[in-house]
């Protein structure tokens, strides 16, 4: 069981850092506690959807997970002026534990590409702990290239060289023309066009250039993939369920200590279609549901692994259009989530009816963990840990 003091915040930072650095600058001990899996159950999912008492979209987590677990009804996101409730933003709030106001840093894509300035909760972890990359790591969709990008702070102390790998079609892409170009597969114009086309792709990424972008253990992962799926990246499954099938395969191959699944279906609603939406967190759910079996038949992952479920933000009640939930336009209801927190050492069944902040849930793993996450605003969610 954790002492309380680790988890409170800022006073236990002195008896943290022996604890993570062992007293020899440099050497950075194994890892040994719980593994953590943080569950972006968006893009952008209600209350109404998923837990209130007549919700019936997410079975998984409202009636196996939640009362196994406990269960934060009325977590929010802070209304302060300029904070946006959206995916980019709420993904950021999660993994850095700090609300901020971002602007776009390459004007070239009218997107999200935003830069956070204090550490990710996995650059923390990889500070703390000799953790390599390939057990770091973002699982995210296909068409939020933006979102590929948020592996790494700018914090002068921590950043590049700590940051997480991501999985995702984009990467597999990548891989696949490296790998290709590589081994000469092909010849004169289809190679030209090939190099074309991984450039452009490697273009996207304006963050890392200048760092070594392979790292074996990735590289074996998207060689399997391929040699089971085929090369397109159109065989394999799509949207959530793809981050679903991404995610059980690499932790049965790369074993990561902590993942991040970016579940974004429920968002299609922006097209107008409500069905979209219901669908879109049922798919959620089951892939919830296929991730979460597969790590109590893993014998890596059984009884060693804490869940924590919260949505990027909410999204919108406006009555007065055909389509209430289409967007997320920073309403009370886009503020109002929810979280989980489930596994090992934590109560079972318990509903806090205090509200909370999404902001917490980055020190709340960093707590499970065992390592501080100084420049995150708020305590960790203490409740998970009694
Ligand atoms: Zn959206």
């Amino acid at each position: 069981m954790m002492n309380r003091r680790t988890f409170l915040g800022g006073a236990a930072t002195g008896v943290l850092s022996t604890v993570a650095f062992g007293g020899e600058p440099g050497a950075s001990p194994e890892y040994q506690g719980p593994n953590v899996i943080l569950i972006r159950f968006g893009g952008g999912v209600r209350r109404q959807e998923s837990i209130a008492p007549d919700a019936e979209f997410a079975p998984y987590l409202k009636h196996i997970m939640a009362p196994q677990g406990v269960l934060f009804p009325l977590m929010e996101i802070a209304n302060r002026p300029g904070l946006q409730t959206s995916h980019g933003e709420g993904t950021l709030n999660i993994l850095t534990g700090k609300y901020d106001v971002y602007k776009d840093v390459d004007q070239r894509f009218l997107g999200a590409r935003f830069e956070a300035k204090v550490p990710t909760v996995f650059e923390g972890l990889r500070k703390s702990y000799n953790v390599p990359t390939h057990q770091a790591l973002i699982i995210n969709g296909e068409d939020r290239l933006d979102e590929e990008f948020y592996s790494f702070s700018n914090h002068h102390l921590f950043g590049v060289d700590y940051r997480s790998s991501v999985l995702s079609l984009y990467r597999f892409k990548v891989h696949i023309l490296r790998r290709g170009l590589a081994e000469g597969l092909y010849q004169g114009k289809e190679e030209q066009s090939k190099r074309e086309e991984l450039a452009k792709l490697e273009a996207v990424d304006i963050r890392s250039r200048g760092v070594d972008p392979t790292c074996p253990e990735i590289d074996r992962f998207w060689d399997d993939w391929s040699g089971y799926y085929g090369r397109s990246g159109f065989v394999n499954p799509r949207g959530d369920r793809l981050l679903a099938e991404l995610a059980v395969q690499a932790m049965a191959k790369l074993r990561p200590r902590l993942m991040m699944i970016n579940f974004n279906d429920p968002d299609y609603v922006h097209w107008g279609n409500k069905a979209h939406y219901t669908l879109g967190v049922t798919i959620v759910d089951e892939s919830l549901r296929k991730v979460h079996e597969f790590s109590q038949i893993d014998p890596f992952y059984r009884d060693n692994t804490i869940f924590l479920v919260v949505p990027d933000c909410g999204r919108d009640n406006n009555p007065v259009v055909s389509v209430p939930f289409q967007h997320h336009f920073n309403s009370r209801s886009a503020r109002q989530i929810f979280a989980l927190a489930w596994g090992p050492g934590i109560d079972r069944g318990r509903v806090v009816d205090r509200p909370v902040e999404q902001c917490q849930v980055a020190r709340t793993a960093a707590a499970a963990m065992r390592f501080e996450l100084e420049e995150a605003e708020g305590l960790a969610l203490e409740e998970v840990f009694v």
